[in-house]
């Protein structure tokens, strides 16, 4: 593999410049011998004299030419032990010699040994003929490169963007709650294992898969199990990270990514986001982008060029199908699609027992309850739900996840962090309005979803808010759910109203407004829900490249535009009066149950059901499920 070779011969070019200076500074502390002997004791000049006058001095060694010496001496002031101490003698003393000859002194004198200056010497070649070297060898490999000359350093060299594992460690029982993409998957890892069993009746498997489907559902994670499940390595490459500033790398990464597959084929391909590479060419404003193009005909070439049965399989994945080039879906590329999708309940249950095998969770926690409270959580929302609550369970010093971190877990995926709580007054009680209105229009509408919990502690951008336990099915929604949803949204405002007066209302309802405004629209123009009829008004598919809104021109006429606003005011109108009347009748409960709000922070939805039923029947829901 040169990718990691090259990694390692970039990194040492900054490590040998640091070893160079090392090694100077190892030169300049060693250049005299004296520092090796060194003997701990020092002692005057004067002091030596007086000793060598006593005779105690034994023997003199001479080092930096005479400007220093190690004496060795015996006398009762050292404990009549033969010691060595240093003396700095001074610069002229001419007649030490002989005065050491008349004491019958041994004496010796040690030049200064000059190792250091050849060593510096060698030093000082060594590292600059190193460092040539090194980036001399850097260029040839670049050079090497398919892209050819003419490109600098490594540019055209996919870099660490294209990562091979040998072994991804990932198993199909690792994914959950996608049977039927695994079950197209598992005749993939077959032909992997075996190719005879296909080549032998003459058939070719698909070279390239293409997995479609929301983030974080898994498809990367399937695309891995394929390659551990038939024993064999994965190379992947996101597609926007073929996508460069310089034209022709991304060409270039194409290439160099075929190459290694087909040294080390069988394998798979993985290509992530392969609609930043792959997108329609000649679209977008001011014309196509050559650089993509050039990658996305390199592909294509590149799925071309190898037969059927080489034993690669090319795996995209993207959200977005419905953008791609024709070409890529042509038969002989991308030619079979697997659509990975939001899970459903079963799902979800399933995706949760993988991700808690290694978690401690309390023998009172259902895996089926946090399943059900999860609708429209993906693959990865619920790995990460599970992991929130391990940590805020060890943080807790729990020995196992119980319930309540589950809980909080939940709502830190849905609505962010969660604040510090109000400081009573006016608009903690405002607040408490606004939400408990939200929660008991939901109640009292027979098509709302119920209330799961009202509570004051603000978490994300909200101050207050109000959990509905939503249905399994939201894709189907019905005419008097959407209606129900309106009136509740608007039920926020409409006890602010109510409560406080026209004018005091605040500024707290402009998410709401904005969500009921969107749904109502939508009820006109998207499902035929009003007086105007079953005629769709919005160009769905519109222009990817374009925006929406410069690309969903209008395609009828100013009359209808003014029919559709008109209807869409009358929807919300209506909701509004509906809000309002219910707020007024059940005011004295209203009151009832802010005041325990304030009083309580949060009121469980099994409670605030119980205190209303107290006062007025609630509907049977159709919907309702139990709260866990
Ligand atoms: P995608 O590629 O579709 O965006 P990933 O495969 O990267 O999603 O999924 C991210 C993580 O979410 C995975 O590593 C895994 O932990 C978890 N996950 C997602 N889908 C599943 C699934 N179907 N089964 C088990 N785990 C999943
Ligand atoms: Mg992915
Ligand atoms: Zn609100």
């Amino acid at each position: 593999m040169n990718f990691s070779w090259k990694k390692i011969l970039l990194w040492s070019l900054p490590l040998l410049v640091v070893f160079f200076f090392i090694w100077q500074g190892l030169l300049t502390t060693n250049n005299s011998d004296v520092s090796q002997n060194i003997s701990s004791s020092r002692m005057t000049y004067g002091r030596f004299l007086e000793y060598l006058n006593m005779g105690w001095v034994k023997k003199v060694d001479l080092y930096d030419s005479g400007h220093t010496a190690i004496v060795e001496a015996l006398g009762p002031d050292l404990g009549n032990r033969v010691q060595k101490i240093r003396v700095e003698l001074p610069a002229s003393a001419p007649d030490l010699i002989n005065k050491l000859k008349q004491s019958n002194v041994d004496f010796d004198a040690h030049p200064n040994r000059n190792n250091s200056a050849i060593w510096g010497l060698i030093g000082n070649l060594f590292f600059p003929l190193a460092l040539v070297l090194l980036i001399s060898f850097l260029f040839r490999r670049s050079n090497n490169t398919p892209g050819g000359p003419g490109q600098a350093m490594s540019f055209g060299k996919s870099k660490a963007s294209v990562q091979m594992e040998a072994k991804t460690g990932v198993e199909f029982s690792d994914v959950a709650g996608v049977e039927e993409a695994k079950e197209e998957f598992q005749e993939v890892v077959t032909f992997l294992k075996k190719p005879e069993a296909f080549t032998a009746v003459g058939a070719s498997i698909p070279k390239g898969v293409l997995l479609v489907g929301p983030p974080g559902t898994g498809k990367t994670l399937l695309a891995k199990a394929i390659a551990g499940e038939a024993g064999v390595p994965f190379f992947s490459i996101s597609g926007s990270e073929f996508v460069e500033m310089f034209v022709g790398v991304g060409a270039s990464r194409v290439r160099d990514l075929f190459k290694k597959a087909k040294e080390n084929a069988p394998c798979i391909i993985f290509i992530d986001e392969i609609d930043a590479v792959g997108r329609q060419r000649g679209t977008g404003i001011g014309g196509g982008n050559d650089e993509r193009e050039q990658t996305l005909n390199q592909l294509l070439t590149e799925m071309d060029g190898f037969e059927g049965n080489t034993g690669i399989i090319v795996i995209a994945a993207t959200n977005r199908a419905d953008i791609l080039d024709a070409a890529l879906l042509r038969p002989g590329r991308f030619d079979r699609q697997v659509t990975v999708d939001i899970p459903d309940f079963n799902g979800r249950l399933a995706i949760l027992n993988v991700h808690s095998r290694n978690k401690l969770l309390n023998s009172q926690v259902s895996l089926k309850a946090i399943a059900r409270r999860t609708p429209g959580f993906s693959g990865a929302d619920l790995a990460n739900l599970l992991n929130e609550s391990a940590i805020l369970a060890a943080r807790e010093r729990k020995d196992s996840i119980t319930i309540l971190e589950i809980d909080k877990a939940i709502d830190r995926v849905i609505a962010g962090m969660e604040g510090l709580p109000l400081v009573d007054g006016k608009t903690k009680r405002l607040i408490a309005y606004h939400e408990v209105g939200h929660a008991i229009v939901g109640t009292l509408l027979k098509h709302h979803d119920p209330v799961q919990k009202v509570t004051l502690i603000p978490r994300g951008q909200a101050r207050g808010l109000t959990w509905f336990t939503p249905s399994e099915d939201q894709t189907l929604i019905s005419r008097a759910q959407i209606l129900a949803r309106i009136v509740g949204a608007l039920g926020g405002r409409a006890a602010e109203e109510v409560v406080f007066g026209e004018a005091e209302v605040t500024t707290g309802a402009g998410n709401d407004l904005q969500q009921v405004t969107s749904m109502a629209r939508q009820m006109v123009t998207r499902f035929g829900m009003s007086d105007i009829g079953p005629i769709s008004l919005e160009n769905q598919s519109s222009d990817p490249f374009l925006g929406r809104s410069m690309a969903s021109g209008l395609e009828y006429s100013d009359g209808v535009a003014t029919n559709v606003d008109l209807q869409v005011e009358s929807i919300v109108q209506n909701c509004y009066q509906q809000a309002l009347q219910l707020i007024i009748k059940n005011r004295v409960i209203i009151d009832r149950l802010v005041d325990i709000l304030i009083e309580k922070e949060t009121i469980e939805g099994e409670e605030f059901r119980h205190i209303i039923s107290e006062y007025t029947k609630l509907p049977q829901k159709e919907l309702y499920i139990s709260h866990c």
